[in-house]
C-alpha cells in the first residue's frame, strides 16, 4: 500500500536503496531491485504517486496526466510488454486503441496513421503517390534508426573503463542519425513539405518541430507506435498500482507527501537523504529520478556539484516544451458521445512546423501551432464501469513558461483574478478548436479546467513546466553525463532524461540504472523468464 510520510513515519534504520520521486523510471528501478532481494524506498513530494503517470479527480472525473498512449505493449513478446509484465507481476492490462492511432489534421485534410508498418506505407502513398519511393526509405531509415538504438543505450550501463574501450563503437552508428534534425533528414529523402509536414505531424509527443530535434528521437516515437497505441485499463494510475505490490513483497515502500531537499554524501559517497522537515534516512544507494535540472541544481550540495562541475555540464542541455492540457468532463459515455480513440493533431494549414511554432512564440494570439486532443476515457473499456455516462476529453497545445511566469510562487488555485482570465481566455480558444473538430459537443461540457506550466512546475517539480523533461535536440544526444553513473559513489540517475521522453523511454532508464546498479543485464534475464 502507498503511504503518506509524516514526520514521525517510522522509517527503517538504513535501506538498501533510497529511490527520489514515482515517475515510471524510478518505479521501474525500484521494481528491478525489489526483485533482486533489495529493501527499497521511494520518496515522492506529490500527494499522489506515479510521476506523469499519475491521475487527478474532481467533480465525479478522472483525467490522465501525462499519458494518451503506448506503444508496442499490444504485442506480448515485444521488450517493452515483457519489462511492464515483469514489474507488474503481470497485473497491468492494456487496451488496443484499434486501427487508426493518430488522425493529422492540416487545415481541412485529414491523415491517418494507421496500425500495422506496411498499412502505414500503403496509407501513406494513398496520400502521396508519387511520394512512394521517398515512404518506403523513409519507413527503412526509422527502422535502421531503432535497431542502432539498442547499442548505445547499451554503452550507459558499461562501467568507465569498458566504456572508454567499447563505447565509442557502440554510440557511433545510433549517433549518425542522432546527429541530424529531422528535417534534414526527411528534406534529404523528399522535396515535399506538405509529406514532411504529415511525417512529423506526432512531433508534440517529443516537443520539438523538425528543424530543431534529433531524428533519432522522431525515429523512436514513430516506430514506436507502427503497430498501434494502447492505453492502460483502468487508467494510469494502474501503473504504480501494479508495481507498489512488487516493491512491498521485496520489503519496500512507496512514500508519498515525502519531500527530499537533499542527498546526503560523506567522502564522496551517497550516504542518504535529506527530507524537506529535516529528517534524515539513510541507504546504501540512492537514485534520482526527479529530472537532471532538479539532481543537479537543488539534491546535490553545492560543494560537490562545484567539484565535479555540474552545473557546466547542464549548460549543454536545455529543458524541454511547456504546455497547457484542456481537462473535460462530459456528461454522457463515449459511445453516446460518439468520441473516437484516436488522437487528433490539429495544425494550422499555412507554413511548416517550425515558422508556425515560431510565429506563436513570438505572438501568442497567433494561432496554436498544434492542439492535439485525446479522449481517455474512450479508449479505457473499463472507464463506463467505474465512471458511467460520462466521458473525459483532453485538449493539449504548447504554452511557453514565460507567459504564465509572473505568477510563479504564487499559490495554487490561488493565484489571482488576472491569471484566471488568461486561462480562461486560453480555454475557449481551445475549446473552439474541439467544436470546430466535434461540433457535436457544443453544450456537452459539465466542467473544464486548464492547466498551465504553473501546474507542472507546482505538482511535478520541473522547473520551467517542461513535460519531457530535457530537449530532443542532436547535442542532449552526445552529452555521456546522461546515464546511470555520477562522479558520486552509489549515487545514479534514472528517469526520462537519461533515455528518453515518454513512458517507454523512462521505463527502459529504469532497466539501465538497475542493470548498472546490480551489475546484471537485466533486459537478458527479462527475455529469459518464461511467460
Ligand atoms: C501532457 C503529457 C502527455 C504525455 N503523453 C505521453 C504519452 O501519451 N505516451 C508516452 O509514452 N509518454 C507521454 N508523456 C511522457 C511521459 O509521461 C514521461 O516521459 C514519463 O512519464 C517521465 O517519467 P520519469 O520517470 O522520467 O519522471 P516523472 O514522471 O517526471 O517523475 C518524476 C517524479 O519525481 C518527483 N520529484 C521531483 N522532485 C522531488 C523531490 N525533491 N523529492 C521527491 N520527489 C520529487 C516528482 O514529483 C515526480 O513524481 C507525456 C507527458 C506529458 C506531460
Amino acid at each position: 500500500m502507498i503511504q503518506s510520510y509524516k514526520k514521525n513515519f517510522k522509517t527503517e534504520e538504513q535501506y538498501d536503496t533510497i529511490i527520489i520521486g514515482s515517475g515510471i523510471g524510478g518505479l521501474t528501478t525500484a521494481a528491478f531491485l525489489s526483485k533482486e532481494g533489495q529493501k527499497v524506498l521511494i520518496l515522492e513530494r506529490h500527494y499522489t504517486g506515479g510521476g506523469f503517470t499519475h491521475v487527478f479527480k474532481r467533480n465525479g472525473y478522472e483525467w490522465d496526466v501525462g499519458i494518451h498512449y503506448i506503444g508496442e505493449v499490444q504485442r506480448p513478446n515485444s521488450a517493452i510488454r515483457r519489462m511492464f509484465d515483469y514489474i507488474t507481476d503481470g497485473n497491468l492490462k492494456w487496451a488496443d486503441m484499434g486501427r487508426v492511432y493518430d488522425r493529422i489534421i492540416i487545415g481541412d485534410k485529414e491523415y491517418e496513421f494507421v496500425k500495422g508498418v506496411e498499412n502505414f506505407k500503403q496509407q501513406l502513398i494513398e496520400y502521396f503517390p508519387k511520394d512512394k519511393d521517398a515512404i518506403n526509405q523513409y519507413v527503412d531509415l526509422v527502422f535502421s534508426v531503432v535497431k542502432s538504438m539498442g547499442s548505445y543505450y547499451s554503452s550507459k550501463a558499461l562501467s568507465p573503463f569498458l566504456s572508454k574501450l567499447l563505447g565509442g563503437r557502440m554510440r557511433r552508428k545510433y549517433l549518425e542519425y542522432a546527429n541530424k534534425t529531422t528535417y534534414e533528414v526527411l528534406k534529404s529523402i523528399t522535396k515535399n513539405e506538405d509529406l514532411i509536414k504529415v511525417l512529423t505531424g506526432q512531433y508534440g509527443d517529443y516537443g520539438l518541430p523538425p528543424k530543431q530535434s534529433s531524428f533519432a528521437m522522431h525515429a523512436t516515437v514513430a516506430r514506436h507506435y507502427f503497430n498501434g497505441g494502447s492505453f492502460p485499463i483502468g487508467g494510469s494510475s494502474q501503473i504504480i498500482e501494479t508495481i507498489d505490490p512488487v516493491i512491498e513483497k521485496g520489503g519496500g515502500t512507496i512514500l508519498i507527501n515525502a519531500e527530499v531537499d537533499q542527498i546526503l554524501i560523506k567522502k564522496n559517497k551517497a550516504i542518504g537523504v535529506l527530507m524537506n522537515d529535516g529528517k534524515k534516512i539513510f541507504a546504501n544507494n540512492v537514485v534520482s529520478s526527479t529530472g537532471i535540472f532538479n539532481t543537479y541544481e537543488k539534491l546535490i550540495p553545492p560543494p560537490v556539484s562545484q567539484k565535479y562541475q555540474l552545473n557546466q555540464k547542464l549548460e549543454k542541455v536545455r529543458p524541454s516544451v511547456a504546455h497547457a492540457c484542456l481537462y473535460l468532463g462530459l456528461k454522457g459515455s463515449p459511445e453516446k458521445l460518439k468520441l473516437p480513440k484516436n488522437n487528433l493533431w490539429v495544425y494550422p494549414e499555412k507554413g511548416d512546423h517550425d515558422t508556425i511554432v515560431e510565429n506563436y512564440l513570438s505572438d501568442p494570439k497567433a494561432p496554436f501551432p498544434v492542439v492535439y486532443i485525446s479522449f481517455p476515457a474512450a479508449k479505457d473499456p473499463s472507464w463506463s464501469e467505474r465512471y458511467p455516462d460520462r466521458s473525459t476529453i483532453d485538449v493539449i497545445t504548447l504554452l511557453p513558461f514565460n507567459l504564465v511566469k509572473e505568477w510563479q510562487g504564487t499559490q495554487w488555485m490561488k493565484r489571482g483574478k488576472e491569471y484566471e482570465e488568461l486561462k480562461e481566455k486560453m480555454s475557449q480558444r481551445l475549446l473552439e478548436t474541439l467544436y470546430h473538430q466535434l461540433p457535436h459537443l457544443k453544450g456537452k461540457i459539465d466542467h473544464y479546467e486548464l492547466s498551465t506550466p504553473l501546474t507542472t512546475q507546482n505538482f511535478v517539480n520541473y522547473k520551467k513546466g517542461e513535460i519531457y523533461g530535457i530537449d530532443h535536440t542532436p547535442q542532449r544526444f552526445r552529452q555521456k553525463f546522461l546515464q546511470p553513473r555520477t562522479p558520486i559513489k552509489n549515487f545514479y540517475l534514472t528517469g526520462q532524461d537519461i533515455i528518453s521522453a515518454g513512458v517507454g523511454g523512462a521505463l527502459f532508464s529504469g532497466v539501465v540504472t538497475a542493470s548498472v546498479m546490480l551489475g546484471k543485464n537485466l533486459v537478458k534475464m527479462v527475455y529469459n523468464v518464461k511467460t
